[in-house]
């Protein structure tokens, strides 16, 4: 047997368990291994059954006569008695059938389960019994529990993965020896039997320590290298014109803060050298990217290179192109900017691939209609990607790819992360961080509001309507399907339209409607046509409607925090207070998301609590790029991944031949080509 072989090798996996174990991705011994449990049970301390305790608990005790029966139909109970030296208990079952022919009177068992009140009983419910012997798979230890899927059992996961312990004795080391022994980390093969089947909790800890560091070890050597071949490349030198920097500031109806100074400064200083820039701009919704952003376009335009824009959404870019053809206005610039999405008519599409191959569109703004074949760049200094994470790697290579030469890159995002952490998962990059919003913004009341008090908030809403607001209204989420998003949509429209709201002007945006419409409705909520508008997550990002200043977001339960905090983002744009309401779908107690979210408008603090919520690996709005996720390393462990980085850099710096570690760079290479920016 090997990693390669199928799952049926092993003992006491048939054709029909093996198909079930397909439903979760998993067909070999090595694909086994590599499911990692979520979490654990600890049933390893037993306990006399005069001291039980209702909690999971473990006896080990003696069954006496094990009866079962039908109470009714599709109801079977099966009842034990289990004696040991101190007291009797009653273990029972639900439709297990099978239980009490495989219960032998007389022999001794492990038995773990709940100890519960039952029909005023308290007994065992549901428990797992395993023989007394050296070695109980699922029974008085610690118990893995898996994610499991109909018809299979963790404690099925756990029979299979003892079948595989001779395989994983013998997996090979991944880490250098000397960062195992400098790290005290144990080796592979003990940390997999350790995560999978811990003798106790100790044993379990320094397994996951040890998976985790090379988590964040193999993620953090992926990115040096990014980095180091990125240095190699050479790029356009920008010059740094002060006074076009000046002049362009002065025309600004604002004072910039002091993070975009700086972030500003950082950028020119990166434009002016001969390797690419590769930084992140990361600020909070609201901070104010954008005019940093036009900043570092704006060099590079005045010495008659090109600079492209990607955004995520055609709303997004559309909106850029008119908040950069505004700012560049006063300098004479905003003939420069050439939009270019999917919904343009060919007539258009063909016009701005011309100016694009000319030269004479300085900064060109689009989707991912930048990308096509058609479109021909060739003096293209600069690509400024918003909102990052939304963009796969291959995307972002396409779009350099059309530069013919390294291209100086400029990320932004609105997700923050805590550096350490972006460093790691971003690659080596440069981040500059807006970490104050820009003056006079208020901060966004933010209020759960429970159902039935629906009445009341519409009434609140209607005189701030009144007054010459405008609200958006976000409908449910409905996973993953912009069908039923739009459905539900279609629903919110038609309630607030036709009854609650029938005296004011209400719109609908979804991502069904035909790009041209999504324009023009957001065009007459721009111009204040529009009082409401109902709209499905398709606004989460950028939208800037400054006189927008309500929100209300239906089902809010149902969004990630992160997604809450930018779909909020969106109102709160000007001096005037702005205000969430955060509708859940029933009157149950608002749960800690909620009210974070409501206690908080700090997004660096939200995303430190949501990791904390969510627990390792899942990171704070990244989810559509799974590849980084961590599964075992916890983000919230700084050490872990300070030590880990460390040992990455330490390992380069010795310049040994790397190809030696065969395991390790299979992994770092492929992780080079998800990590990097680039
Ligand atoms: P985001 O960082 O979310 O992309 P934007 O760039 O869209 O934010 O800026 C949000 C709003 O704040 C815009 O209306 C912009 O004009 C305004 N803004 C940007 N910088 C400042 C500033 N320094 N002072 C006041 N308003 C600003
Ligand atoms: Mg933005």
């Amino acid at each position: 047997m090997t990693i390669d072989s199928p799952l049926t090798e092993l003992k006491g996996v048939g054709e029909a368990q093996a198909k079930k174990f397909a439903v979760l991705g998993l067909k070999t011994v090595g694909d086994l291994i590599d499911y990692y449990p979520r979490r654990y049970e600890d049933y390893s301390q037993v306990t006399p059954i005069n001291k039980l305790r209702p909690e999971a608990v473990t006896i080990e005790a003696v069954i006496k006569q094990a009866t079962g029966r039908y109470v009714r139909r599709g109801l079977h109970i099966t009842e034990a008695i289990a004696s040991d030296a101190t007291g009797s208990v009653r273990l029972i079952w639900f439709n297990q059938p099978y239980r009490a022919a495989a219960l032998k009177a007389g022999q001794k068992y492990f038995i773990s389960g709940q100890f519960e009140l039952s029909h005023q009983r308290f007994s065992i419910m549901n428990p797992s019994v395993e023989r007394v012997s050296d070695l109980p798979v699922n029974a008085g230890r610690i118990l893995a529990i898996y994610r499991e899927t109909k018809g299979l059992t963790s404690r099925q996961i756990r029979l299979a993965v003892h079948e595989a312990r001779q395989i994983i004795k013998v997996m090979p080391e991944t880490l250098p020896p000397q960062i195992t022994k400098s790290q005290d980390l144990m080796s592979r093969s003990e940390a997999l039997l350790g995560i999978h089947a811990p003798l106790e909790g100790g044993q379990l800890a320094a397994a996951q320590r040890r998976l985790g560091f090379e988590e964040v070890f193999q993620l953090s050597l992926a990115s040096l290298l990014n980095k180091r071949e990125n240095q190699r490349e050479t790029a356009l030198s920008i010059e740094f014109d002060e006074k076009l920097a000046r002049e362009f500031v002065s025309h600004l109806p604002f004072k910039l803060t002091d993070g975009q100074r700086r972030s500003i400064w950082q950028i020119y200083q990166d434009l002016q050298k001969q390797h690419p820039m590769n930084r992140l701009l990361e600020g909070d919704v609201g901070a104010g990217k954008t005019v940093v952003a036009t900043m570092a376009a704006l060099m590079a335009m005045a010495q008659d290179w090109q600079v492209a824009l990607m955004a995520p959404t055609e709303l997004l870019a559309r909106q850029h192109a008119d908040t950069i053809h505004g700012l560049l206005k006063p300098l004479g610039l905003e003939k420069q900017v050439v939009l270019l999405v999917g919904s343009l008519s060919p007539a258009q599409k063909t016009k701005a691939r011309a100016a694009i191959a000319s030269g004479h569109a300085g900064f060109i703004i689009g989707t991912q209609a930048l990308i096509q074949e058609q479109v021909d760049m060739h003096k293209l200094a600069l690509i400024i990607i918003d909102e990052q994470h939304r963009f796969g790697v291959e995307q972002r290579k396409t779009l350099m790819a059309k530069a013919g030469h390294m291209p100086h890159v400029l990320s932004l995002t609105a997700t923050p992360i805590p550096r350490s952490l972006a460093l790691t998962l971003y690659g080596e990059l440069d981040i500059s961080v807006l970490d104050e919003k820009p003056v006079g913004r208020q901060a966004i009341k933010t209020e759960i509001v429970s159902p039935n008090s629906r009445a009341q908030l519409y009434e609140s809403i209607d005189k701030q309507l009144d007054e010459g607001k405008q609200m958006f209204v976000v409908c449910p989420l409905i996973t993953d399907s912009t069908v039923l998003d739009a459905a539900a949509a279609e629903q919110v429209y038609q309630q607030l339209a036709q009854k609650d709201f029938k005296h004011r002007r209400v719109g609908l945006l979804h991502g069904k409607l035909k790009p041209t419409d999504k324009q023009s409705i957001m065009e007459q909520f721009v111009c204040h046509e529009l009082d409401i508008l109902v709209s499905t997550t398709v606004i989460e990002v950028g939208v800037d409607v400054p006189n927008a200043n309500i929100m209300l977001i239906e089902s809010a339960e149902r969004f990630g925090l992160a997604q809450l905090h930018q779909l909020r983002g969106r109102v709160g744009r000007s001096s005037d207070q702005g205000h969430c309401y955060l509708l859940l779908s029933d009157s149950s107690a608002p749960t800690r998301r909620m009210r974070a979210l409501s206690s908080s408008n700090d997004g660096f603090k939200l995303a430190e609590l949501d990791l904390e919520i969510r627990g390792p690996g899942a990171i704070y709005g990244t989810s559509q790029h799974g590849q980084l996720d961590l599964r075992i390393a916890k983000l919230t462990d700084t050490k872990l991944i300070a030590a880990a980085r460390a040992a990455a850099h330490k390992l380069l710096d010795q310049n040994e031949n790397l190809l030696q570690y065969k395991h390790l760079m299979k992994n770092v290479n492929r992780l080079r080509t998800v990590t990097n920016l680039n």
